[in-house]
C-alpha cells in the first residue's frame, strides 16, 4: 500500500511541477511518519524515502536509533526549548522556530555539540489562533535577531495552512509566505537565506508546488490515516 501510494504523491508532484514550469528536483517530499511504526517507515525507505518529518522529540529520537543511517529526519512540530538538545545532532533541519528564547536554546546546544543547525521559520500565514508560527509583519524583526546567533541557520520559511476540503482556499497563503519570503531575501540579512518554502501537506500540496513549495510534507497521503490513542 505505502509503495503505490508513494508512487502516486511522487507522480501528483511531478504534474504540478510541470504545471508550475518547474523541474522535478526543486521539490522534496517529506515523508511525515508520526504516529506510525517503524515497520511502516521501514517500507518507505525500501521504496526510495531518505527524508522523514516526526513531530515529537521522543519519537524522532527513538525511530533515528533505529532506522538507516542515510535518512535526512525533519522537525516539523512545536518544539519545546528543553528539549533541543535531543535533536540539535541529529536532524537535518528544523521547520519550526517562532522565537527568539528557542533560536537562543538551538545555538547554545548547536554551540555545545560543535554543530551548525539549519532552521526554518514558522509563519502563522492564516493568523489561525491555534497554530503556533509568528506573525507575518513580525517574521523580518525575528530573523534579524536570530541571524547573529552562532551554529544556526535560517534556510527559510515554513507554514501550516489551515484544515480545508478545497485545497484552493490555501493557494492565498502559500503565495503570501512566497511574497514574505521575496521581501526578506531582498533584505540581504548576512547569514539568512531564503531558498526553502516548508509548505503542503496532503491536502493540498500540488497548489503549494504550485506556489514555490520546496518542501512537502505529506504524512496521510502516504501512511494512510493516523490513530491517536484515546
Ligand atoms: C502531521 C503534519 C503533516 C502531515 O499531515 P498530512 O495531512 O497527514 O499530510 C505536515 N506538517 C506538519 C507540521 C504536521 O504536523
Amino acid at each position: 500500500m505505502i509503495r503505490e501510494n508513494l508512487i502516486k504523491v511522487q507522480n501528483n508532484v511531478k504534474e504540478a511541477c510541470e504545471k508550475a514550469g518547474r523541474r522535478n528536483t526543486e521539490v522534496t517530499l517529506i515523508a511525515v511518519s508520526k504516529t506510525k511504526p517503524v515497520s511502516m517507515l521501514m517500507e518507505a525507505y525500501n521504496c526510495g524515502c531518505r527524508e522523514f518529518g516526526e513531530n515529537k522529540v521522543q519519537e524522532l529520537v527513538d525511530k533515528y536509533e533505529v532506522m538507516p543511517k542515510d535518512i535526512k529526519w525533519h522537525m516539523i512540530g512545536h518544539l519545546q526549548r528543553n528539549k533541543v538538545k535531543y535533536i540539535v545532532d541529529k536532524v537535518a533541519l528544523i521547520h519550526s522556530v517562532d522565537s527568539l528564547k528557542l533560536a537562543e536554546e538551538i545555538s547554545k546546544e548547536a554551540s555545545k555539540k560543535q554543530v551548525q543547525v539549519s532552521v526554518l521559520i514558522e509563519v502563522n500565514v492564516a493568523g489561525e489562533d491555534t497554530k503556533f508560527g509568528v506573525k507575518p509583519e513580525e517574521t523580518e524583526a525575528l530573523i534579524r535577531k536570530i541571524a547573529v546567533l552562532e551554529g544556526i541557520h535560517i534556510e527559510g520559511l515554513m507554514t501550516i495552512a489551515p484544515y480545508v476540503d478545497v485545497p484552493e482556499e490555501n493557494r492565498q497563503y502559500f503565495a503570501t509566505l512566497k511574497q514574505l519570503a521575496v521581501d526578506i531575501n531582498r533584505k540581504n540579512i548576512d547569514n539568512v537565506n531564503m531558498n526553502v518554502l516548508s509548505m503542503g501537506m496532503t491536502g493540498d500540496y500540488m497548489v503549494a508546488i504550485e506556489e514555490g513549495a520546496s518542501y512537502v510534507r505529506v504524512g496521510t497521503g502516504i501512511f494512510g490515516e493516523r490513530q491517536y490513542p484515546v
